[in-house]
C-alpha cells in the first residue's frame, strides 16, 4: 500500500512540475507557468507565463501567438505591464480587436489591392482593408491556434503553424516557427524563421501596443521616441506606400533624436502609421528604435534584423473596445507599435527589399524588446 502511495504521489509531484516548471542557474531561476483560458473550434487556449530571475513577466497565448501581457519594472522597482490587452479571452475574439500583442503574417501590413504576381502568375487575396489586403487577411496568423512547446531552461516557448497552400490566396505550404525567449537581461526576444514549397511573399512582425506608463497615462503622446532612420516611406490616401524612399530631415517624421511623439503628431495626417527605413546596410541584429517614458522611467530599446520598422501611434483606437484590461478606455492614441518589418507592399515594389520566399530557403528575422530603467 505503503509503495502505492508514494508511487501517486510521485505522479501528482510530476504533474504539478510540468505545469509550473521551475529550472535553476545558479542563484537565478526562470519559470513558465499555463493556465487554460478557454477553448477555441475544440482547441484549448492556453495562456503561458515566463518569468525571469529579476521578476520580470511575459504571458503568451497559443491563439495567434499573442503576447497578452509584459509586466517591467518602473524606477522604484514596481512592476507595471507595458502593453494593452483584455482581461479575458473574449475580448481578442471581439470584432475589431486591432491585432493587439499577436503574430502577424503571412504578410505585415498592407498588400496594394491585395494582389501580386510571381513567375507570370496573380494572386489575389482578400480586400480587408479599404481595398486592400492587410495584416494577412481575413483570417491572418493572428486568428489561428499555434502549437507550442517549452523549450528547456524555462525561458522560451517555440511556436510552430503549418500555413496551407492557397490559405488566405498565398502560395505555398509555409511552415512556421517562432520563438519568444525571456531574457535574464530583461529582453523579450522573438525570432522567427519559415520555409516554403513554393515562391510566395513573407513578412513577420509582432503588433504589441505599447504604453510605458502601464495604464497611468492614457495616451503615449509624452513618450520620447527614437528612430535609427533618416529616410520613411510615405504613403497614399489608403497608407499603401507611394514606392519612392523620402528623407526624414525637416519634416515632422523625423526621430533621429530622441523627440515626444505628441510634437509633432498634429502635422501629420491621421498621426503616424507609417514605416522607416532604418540605417543599416545588412542584415544584422541592430537597435532600431528607443522609446522613453520620463514619469515611470522605463526605457525600451528595439534591436531588429530587419530593414524596416512600422511607428504605428494607435490612430484607429477610439475608446469602443470592450473587456481591456481593468476596464481601461482605450482611445486614440493610447499605445503604439513598434512593428520591426519588411516594408508595406513589397511584393509589388521593385525597388524594396525583396520579400519573396522560395522552395529551399530559409526566411529568418529576430527582434529584441530590452527593458531598462533610468
Ligand atoms: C497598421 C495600421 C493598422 C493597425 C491595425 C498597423 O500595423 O499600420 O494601419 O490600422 O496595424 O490595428
Amino acid at each position: 500500500m505503503k509503495k502505492y502511495t508514494s508511487f501517486f504521489l510521485l505522479v501528482i509531484v510530476a504533474i504539478a512540475c510540468n505545469n509550473n516548471t521551475a529550472t535553476k542557474t545558479g542563484t537565478s531561476s526562470f519559470s513558465i507557468t499555463e493556465k487554460k483560458i478557454g477553448i477555441i473550434d475544440s482547441s484549448v487556449i492556453t495562456e503561458y507565463t515566463i518569468t525571469n530571475p529579476d521578476g520580470m513577466k511575459v504571458s503568451i497565448m497559443n491563439y495567434g501567438g499573442t503576447v497578452t501581457q509584459l509586466f517591467t519594472k518602473d524606477k522604484e522597482g514596481v512592476f507595471g505591464d507595458v502593453i494593452l490587452g483584455y482581461d479575458s479571452l473574449t475580448g481578442f475574439l471581439q470584432k475589431g480587436n486591432p491585432y493587439f500583442g499577436c503574430l502577424v503574417g503571412r504578410y505585415a501590413n498592407r498588400i496594394a489591392n491585395g494582389n501580386f504576381t510571381i513567375d507570370g502568375k496573380t494572386y489575389q487575396l482578400a480586400k480587408n482593408d479599404n481595398g486592400q489586403s492587410l495584416h494577412g487577411g481575413i483570417k491572418g496568423f493572428d486568428k489561428v491556434v499555434w502549437n507550442v512547446e517549452k523549450q528547456q531552461g524555462d525561458s522560451s516557448l517555440k511556436l510552430t503553424y503549418l500555413s496551407k497552400d492557397g490559405e488566405e490566396g498565398y502560395p505555398g505550404n509555409v511552415s512556421i516557427s517562432v520563438v519568444y525567449t525571456l531574457r535574464s537581461d530583461n529582453a523579450l526576444a522573438i525570432s522567427y524563421e519559415a520555409t516554403t514549397d513554393k515562391t510566395t511573399p513573407i513578412n513577420l512582425t509582432n503588433h504589441c501596443y505599447f504604453n510605458l506608463s502601464a495604464g497611468k497615462d492614457s495616451t503615449i503622446l509624452n513618450h520620447s521616441l527614437q528612430l535609427l532612420a533618416d529616410a520613411y516611406t510615405p504613403v497614399n490616401d489608403v497608407l499603401i506606400p507611394l514606392g519612392t524612399i523620402d528623407a526624414v530631415k525637416n519634416t515632422p517624421m523625423d526621430f533621429t533624436a530622441p523627440k515626444l511623439i505628441g510634437k509633432d503628431i498634429a502635422a501629420v495626417k491621421g498621426g503616424y502609421d507609417h514605416n522607416w527605413v532604418l540605417n543599416k546596410k545588412d542584415s544584422s541584429l541592430t537597435l532600431a528604435a528607443t522609446l522613453e517614458h520620463t514619469a515611470s522611467g522605463r526605457v525600451m530599446e528595439v534591436y531588429t534584423t530587419e530593414p524596416g520598422i512600422q511607428f504605428y501611434s494607435g490612430n484607429f483606437l477610439d475608446g469602443t473596445l470592450q473587456n481591456t484590461k481593468k476596464g481601461a478606455k482605450y482611445v486614440k492614441h493610447a499605445a503604439l507599435c513598434l512593428e520591426t518589418q519588411h516594408f508595406p507592399n513589397s511584393p509589388n515594389q521593385p525597388n524594396f527589399p525583396s520579400t519573396i520566399l522560395k522552395s529551399g530557403a530559409v526566411y529568418t528575422h529576430t527582434s529584441v524588446y530590452k527593458f531598462l530603467v533610468q
